[in-house]
């Protein structure tokens, strides 16, 4: 090697906050018995709606929040990784246990806030003695995982067609402690996802005997999980590819 010989720093790559937070949430998931299933991100308005319990005029189905195929009939871009419980369901008998990560699609104006694909995580848990206690266990031991050991968790009752009861998880405000602030809207809590217990209609359609088997199923939307923890103003910033943004992780 001569005097003349330079080093040039090569910088390795890393993987992009979306991956690492899906590798977290499924990480911290898994190991309580969840059993990691893909499905398609191209989907048939049968998995995507009627198997989930949506009835044909639900505005959810219109143009306008949907990316209809043109051309296919009856073909969607999935608006939710609620799809693949439909599929699972179909073709498993009951007890079982599913993390569903994956890409979503929904018809509508980007902001700083809402984007036209998104990821999401679905967790699905059907077994004969679901409840949900076990829903909210499972969900406050993942939210430990991510935030933090103080966060404090809270349901609010809500409506999705495919769970009944339908509730909306609140966290308390990290960042204000309750007290109130710009990130939670002066409430002292923060939204965070949809959850419930899986609709009899829904067990019924696949043929699993709700009198038997209860279930309960979970939304999380992983871009949302990551704005929060790491205060990114933009959900774009997420799929812009700039470097400095993604190098921050
Ligand atoms: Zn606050």
């Amino acid at each position: 090697m001569s005097m003349n010989d330079q080093t040039i720093p090569i910088s390795s790559g890393h993987l992009h906050p979306l991956t690492l937070t899906i590798r977290h949430i499924v990480g911290a998931i898994a190991p309580l018995g969840f059993e990691v299933i893909l499905g398609p991100e191209k989907e048939t308005e049968y998995y995507n709606f009627d198997a989930l319990n949506v009835p044909k005029n639900h505005p959810a189905r219109d143009m306008q929040d949907t990316f209809w195929i043109k051309g296919v009939t009856e073909t969607v871009l999935r608006t939710h990784t609620s799809a693949v419980q439909a599929r699972h369901m179909e073709y498993n008998h009951p007890p079982f246990r599913i993390l569903v990560p994956g890409k979503v699609f929904r018809h509508e104006a980007t902001d700083a806030t809402h984007e036209a694909q998104f990821y999401q995580v679905e967790g699905l848990a059907v077994d004969k003695n679901i409840s949900l206690a076990d829903l909210k266990g499972t969900l406050l031991f993942f939210l430990k995982d991510f935030f933090g050991e103080d966060i404090t968790m809270r349901l609010r009752p809500s409506f999705f067609p495919f769970v009944e009861p339908g509730a909306e998880i609140d966290i308390g405000c990290f960042k204000c402690s309750g007290k109130g602030c710009g990130v939670c809207k002066q409430t002292g809590w923060i939204e965070i996802l949809g959850a419930g217990m899986v609709h009899p209609n829904v067990l019924n359609i696949h043929k699993i005997d709700p009198r038997k088997w209860r279930g309960f199923a979970f939304g999380l939307s992983v871009d949302r999980l990551i704005m929060l923890k790491y205060g990114v103003p933009d959900i774009r910033l997420l799929y812009s590819g700039d470097l400095r943004v993604v190098n921050q992780f």
